[in-house]
């Protein structure tokens, strides 16, 4: 196991005297141990006892997927016909009275009770934070893998503007671009692939349909990828065919001008709600201030959604090597949106903008 994610659990578990933790968030302990797996409804955990070995629980059939990865060397199985929960309590041993730490946000009220009736744990102490506080700290290779989903992204979005012509439906190039994404790589989408045209890009989340590009149209493209676990995601707007109304381009060079205000704001020490502020402030200057109606952005990772949520009350103070979107957005409704969504990472003195798709307003089709 990483030694400081190591270190950080255990100094957690000391403080909050626990004499066991269980981790059953799949991606949490992919994070802690190398091996990732969606177990579906089968129990998955990492268990650490405070004075014993780690070990980690699999269904049987991934041992040798398991063993291949995992950083944790002991590793326990059990069958489709065995009770996970009771094996559980048997290879922890004395758990009656003790204080146990558990992710509250994952386990299910049915799990958590079946695991209270074999543990008989006297507190159950929420560990989630700590987790995702360890997640928010991206490592060199963690930005590495952020990167590269960014730009598979970006070669995505190169594709799918080749197929864009007066005519197609928006469905149609969500078609097109998700066969992209796993044709150049992809483990697939990290959302819903979003094309919205015309009108609809005033809303901020549409469904795609069988509308069908006209020329004069605004095309919003919100989308995103996992690659090698780590997600992406972005959004960039275009006009199709020609110039678009004067209205159109206003809104589009006002959330321009505030997604790069509020990137240009990003440090280590500023706080997440004055980059909310940096871009609120441009639109509202613009008199678009009731037409953005999201917060900025949010923290990105293994999952597409995580922490930090940054908008205009989160006080919390920007930290080297957060992972956070900056998407600004403008919807009128009857006329368009506009929304430009990049991917950034906090450095020792600044902001690495991992999305490097040009954002000049284009016109395409
Ligand atoms: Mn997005
Ligand atoms: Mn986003």
């Amino acid at each position: 196991m990483n030694d400081s994610r190591w270190n950080k659990i255990k100094s957690h578990m000391d403080e909050q005297q626990l004499e066991y933790l269980l981790i059953t968030e799949p991606k949490h302990v992919g994070y802690l141990t190398g091996f990732f797996s969606n177990p579906h409804e089968r129990f998955l955990g990492l268990a650490i006892p405070k004075n014993d070995e780690p070990f980690l629980v699999v269904p049987s059939l991934d041992l040798e997927a398991a063993k291949a990865v995992s950083s944790v060397s002991t590793i326990r199985t059990h069958s489709d016909t065995d009770d996970a929960y009771t094996l559980l309590q048997q290879w922890l041993g004395h758990t009656k009275g003790q204080r146990i730490g558990i992710e509250k946000d994952h386990l299910s009220v049915s799990r958590f009770e079946r695991l209270n009736a074999v543990l008989g744990g006297s507190n159950y102490s929420d560990v989630g934070q700590i987790l995702t506080a360890l997640r928010a700290a991206k490592t060199p290779e963690e930005i590495e893998k952020l990167r590269r989903a960014a730009h598979l992204i970006e070669a995505v979005l190169t594709e799918g503007l080749s197929h864009v012509k007066v005519g197609v439906t928006e469905i149609e190039i969500v078609a097109e671009l998700e066969y992209q994404m796993k044709k150049l790589g992809a483990e697939g989408p990290s959302f819903d692939t979003m094309v919205l045209s015309g009108d609809k890009t005033a809303l901020p989340h549409g469904n795609p349909g069988n509308r069908a590009i006209q020329a004069g149209d605004m095309l919003m493209f919100d989308m995103g990828v996992y690659l090698d676990g780590y997600a992406s995601d972005i959004t960039r707007t275009f006009a199709v065919g020609e110039r678009p109304n004067t209205e159109s381009i206003k809104i589009y060079e006002t959330v321009l001008a505030a997604n790069l205000a509020a990137i240009s704001k990003i440090r280590p020490g500023a706080t997440l709600a004055s980059i909310d502020a940096a871009a609120r402030e441009v639109i509202t200057e613009a008199g678009y201030g009731p037409y953005f109606m999201h917060r900025l952005g949010h923290g990105l990772g293994m999952d597409v959604h995580e922490y930090p949520s940054v908008h205009g009350n989160n006080e919390e103070v920007i930290t080297e090597g957060l992972c956070f979107t900056v998407e600004p957005g403008v919807y009128v409704a009857g006329e368009c949106g506009v929304r430009i969504e990049d991917d950034i990472i906090v450095t020792s003195d600044g902001v690495d903008v991992l999305t490097t798709f040009p954002k000049e307003l284009t016109i395409v089709g």
